[in-house]
């Protein structure tokens, strides 16, 4: 998508800084950090919201679980605990329309979230 932000990022014409990469996924340090640890794992194609994933993207989002897992556990709060999110749409929380999974850590977490 030509005017995705974070299509931006996966491609490399805009900078991030990326804490891991692979072949499907890309994950990089937000902007505007809710937590000691902010990160995104986003895939590499767009999809734009957890709405629009088909039949054959269980498997991608189950690896985006499992990368942001191992950041975790390479920041040294995996033990300790974390938060994964995706936030859906407006209601949801959602600015960038391109999927992808916060993962914040270093401080603990409250419930229920605002
Ligand atoms: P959401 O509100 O769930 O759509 O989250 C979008 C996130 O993307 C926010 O936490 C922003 O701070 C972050 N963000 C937006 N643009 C960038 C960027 N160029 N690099 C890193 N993070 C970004």
């Amino acid at each position: 998508m030509d005017d995705c932000i974070f299509c931006k990022i996966a491609a490399g014409d805009i900078p991030a800084e990326k804490v891991f990469e692979d072949g499907q996924v890309i994950a990089f340090r937000d902007l505007n950090p809710q937590a000691p640890t902010h990160v995104l794992v986003i895939p590499k194609r767009h999809i734009a919201t957890l709405n629009d994933l088909g039949p054959d993207d269980e498997a991608l989002v189950g690896h985006m679980h499992a990368v942001a897992a191992g950041v975790a556990k390479a920041e040294g709060f995996a033990d300790i605990g974390y938060r994964t999110v995706f936030n859906c749409n407006e209601a949801g929380g959602q600015t960038v329309f391109h999927l992808h999974l916060h993962l914040l850590g270093g401080r603990a977490m409250h419930w229920p979230p605002g």
